[in-house]
């Protein structure tokens, strides 16, 4: 079984970060990344507030460039989902390309998009049922087309959006949205906009493809059928901790709690990024805590040596 000093689930701005920052403190690394490297951030169009980039850089790029340099320092990478871990030392991680061990485990699994769970959603996923803008949007040029949600997501699918379709509408359960202020101010000066307020979905319908929506006013009661060839759901993102429970302990929504250290309720796992409780799910903040994750299990492993005796693979 090949053998680690750390194991860094997960490739995002985090999970690179805290490899960054274990190969360079000389630990033997393995990040272990089922996707494309740079986690959520490569479906944003243009990220305009990570520091360093004044004109804005394309999530994919950003994400790219992470890799790039993370994996100049001796980080090791494999393509692989984890399957599962067992605690003690040293830790155990299996994997689909094989099973591992490894004295200190940061966890930068991240997170997922959150869905309606309304009837037809999954159905009709991939036929008019999207989670991603920037990569379905160029589908539905000159169509009608309907974002659900008002967070910073959903505002920016639906700006984006408005580059190609002929109307976005934008479905939200209250009267006023979550974005920031500067998102809000473009969205209510998009003339291709138009805000539904106080509404939620209860149906997505079609047969094999989207038709329309079958929404409900949640002041009113009141039911409406609104006809569009795609639907965008922006909603939030869900923790990818399912695997970690009962390992660790999880917030009430399923994030991991961690301390200040990244540190989690077991001594030798940390964990960064998305999937930690209270994460400003920001690239920056993100990048920030791999970094902390990584400094805390490198302390970790050197307590280790000391206090056990364990010895470095
Ligand atoms: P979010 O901030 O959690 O917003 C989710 C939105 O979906 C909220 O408006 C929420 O309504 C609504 N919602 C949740 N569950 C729903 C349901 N079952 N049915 C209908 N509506 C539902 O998620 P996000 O927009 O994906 O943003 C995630 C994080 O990324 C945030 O921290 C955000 O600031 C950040 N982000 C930043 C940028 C940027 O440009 N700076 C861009 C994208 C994301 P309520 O408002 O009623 O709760």
């Amino acid at each position: 079984m090949a053998k680690y000093e750390v194991i860094i689930i997960g490739g995002g701005p985090a999970g690179l970060t805290a490899g960054l920052y274990t190969s360079r403190a000389g630990l033997k690394s393995l990040l272990v990344e089922r996707g494309i490297f740079g986690g959520q951030i490569v479906n944003a169009a243009l990220i305009e507030n990570y520091p360093g980039f004044p004109q804005g850089i394309a999530g994919m790029e950003l994400g790219s460039l992470m890799h790039r340099q993370a994996v100049k320092y001796d980080l090791e990478v494999v393509t692989a989902e984890v399957t599962g871990i067992t605690h003690g030392q040293p830790y155990g991680v299996s994997t689909t390309e094989g099973d591992f061990e490894a004295i200190a485990i940061i966890i930068a699994a991240g997170s997922e998009y959150r869905k309606l769970g309304v009837a037809g959603e999954e159905r009709l996923s991939g036929h008019g049922v999207s989670y991603c803008a920037t990569c379905d949007g160029f589908l539905f040029r000159d169509r009608e087309v309907a974002v659900v949600g008002g967070g910073d997501t959903a505002i920016t699918d639906a700006l984006e959006l408005s580059r190609h379709a002929k109307n976005v509408y934008v479905i939200h359960r209250r009267d006023q949205l979550r974005a920031g202020k500067v998102l809000q101010q473009r969205a209510f000066g998009e003339p291709k906009l138009e805000f539904i307020w106080s509404t939620v979905v209860e149906e997505v319908l079609g047969d094999k493809v989207l038709g329309g929506l079958k929404l409900r006013n949640v002041k009113t009661g009141q039911h409406s059928i609104l006809e569009v060839a795609g639907v965008f759901v922006a909603v939030g993102l869900m923790p990818n901790s399912q695997s970690f429970f009962p390992i660790l302990d999880l917030d009430d929504a399923g994030y991991i709690v961690v301390d200040e250290t990244m540190a989690t309720s077991d001594p030798g796992m940390f964990a960064a990024g998305d999937i930690r409780r209270n994460s400003p799910r920001q690239v920056s903040a993100a990048v920030g805590d791999g970094a902390t994750a990584a400094m805390s299990a490198f302390k970790y492993i050197q307590n280790q040596r000391n206090e056990i005796g364990i010895t470095s693979p």
